[in-house]
């Protein structure tokens, strides 16, 4: 086998967006080890040409029809297959020439080419967090059937990983940490009030507009505390969010002899895109290192879920179990888009998910088809409850 043929060929969903450029960065940083075999976007046509054009894959897709003739015409003078459409994105992972994925798209639209990807055999690099969320079960079985690894992305769960390897006994707890977001030193009162251009200041971590929303609510943390526990086999009551506002410990694991061992680093998704991507080597980086001398301090607080009520109803979900998990996905995916249009209040976001979860049908062992149907009935559910005019 050659040099050429050695190279892994990586398919990044969601390219255009924060995880996606910086997979691509990776990939630039090792030309000698990672190829982009298949680039995706939803709409951002352009610099998904341009990503192309750099990185020449085989194959690119733009989800968003629209935009298919602009995309096309950019690259007609590439060797470069163009698709469009959600179904060609489930397609494209399949191809005998993809060695990984990496889903670095948002939101429940992740979810089926992650099982496309799981049944054609890819390894997963999973930066798609929805996907555990909604369906974790369902993906395990799969991975399971499929014997294909996923390797997290998350800077949390890529953390956990780090720190069980080498080791064979069981967890006794799962420290997550949280960054807090902006809003954690915000009173109720203050928090009654926020923006969305406050809530989109994240202190430590530059990423799409969802997921920094998310981060200010702590929906995102209650996300991880779900998806910590399909991907490690960890009930949710030994699963401790623990809130670091440094963002220097990414996480850590606690043993039965009361040894904790934590990954630290500063906070760069590259790195754990690039393990990902190298394990279980560790490959050279030029990415910043730690300074042991300024930084001065790293504290940790208590989590508040009367403030952060989206932390407590994740947990609520993965206490009912079955479709619950998927109905407090959709329900925030409605009032995350609402709250950034203007649409919705910052407190009014808990309340709305914690109504939508009482009022969509549950149901205990869910097919996929049923996830499907409880998405869709949950977003229904919630959109009813936002105003269609804007009360900001
Ligand atoms: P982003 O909004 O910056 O980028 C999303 C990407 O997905 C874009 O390329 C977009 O074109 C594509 N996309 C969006 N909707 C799509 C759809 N319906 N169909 C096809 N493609 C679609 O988001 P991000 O911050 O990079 O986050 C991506 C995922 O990684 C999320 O699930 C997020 O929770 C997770 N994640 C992100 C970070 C981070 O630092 N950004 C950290 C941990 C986990
Ligand atoms: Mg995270």
């Amino acid at each position: 086998m050659n040099q050429e043929q050695r190279k892994k060929q990586i398919a990044i969903l969601g390219s255009t967006g924060s995880i996606g450029t910086q997979a691509l960065e990776v990939i630039a940083e090792h030309p000698d080890r990672f190829e982009a075999r298949v680039l995706t976007a939803n709409t951002r046509w352009q610099l998904l040409a341009e990503q192309a054009r750099r990185f020449l894959p085989a194959t690119v897709v733009i989800a968003d029809e629209q935009h298919y003739d602009a995309l096309a015409a950019a690259l007609a003078d590439l060797p470069i297959q163009v698709y469009t459409g959600s179904d060609a994105l489930c397609q494209v992972v399949q191809s005998s020439e993809v060695d990984m994925v990496l889903t670095a798209m948002v939101g429940f639209a992740g979810l089926a080419p992650t099982i496309a990807a799981i049944r054609a055999r890819k390894p997963i690099a999973l930066a798609n967090k929805e996907t555990m969320v909604v369906a974790g079960e369902l993906i395990n079985r799969l991975c399971r059937e499929y014997e294909v690894p996923i390797l997290p992305v998350d800077s949390e769960h890529s953390a956990i990983f780090q720190s069980l390897i080498g080791e064979v006994s069981p967890i006794e707890k799962i420290i997550l940490t949280a960054s807090g977001g902006p809003f954690r030193t915000f009173s109720r009162q203050q928090l009654e009030d926020v923006t969305p251009a406050m809530a989109l200041k994240h202190p430590n971590w530059d990423m799409g507009a969802k997921i920094t929303i998310d981060s200010a609510s702590m929906m995102n943390k209650g996300f991880e505390v779900i998806e910590a526990k399909w991907l490690f086999g960890v009930e949710p009551d030994r699963i401790q969010v623990v809130v670091h506002p440094q963002s220097v410990v990414h996480s850590a694991v606690q043993f039965a002899d009361g040894a904790v061992k934590a990954q630290l680093g500063v906070p760069d998704m590259r790195v754990p895109i690039q393990l990902a991507f190298s394990f279980p080597e560790r490959l050279q980086s030029s990415f910043d290192r730690l300074d042991w001398f300024t930084m001065h301090s790293l504290t940790f607080e208590r989590p508040d879920t009367d403030r952060f009520h989206c932390l407590a109803l994740a947990y609520e979900a993965l206490q009912r179990g079955g479709n619950a998990p998927c109905i407090v996905n959709a329900a925030n995916e409605i009032v995350n888009r609402a709250f950034l249009e203007g649409r919705c209040r910052f407190l009014q976001m808990a309340d709305i998910i914690e109504r939508t979860l009482d009022r969509a049908t549950f149901i205990q062992t869910p097919t996929y088809e049923d996830y499907l149907q409880s998405d869709a009935e949950a977003r229904r559910i919630a959109a009813e409850q936002i105003l269609p005019l804007p009360s900001l």
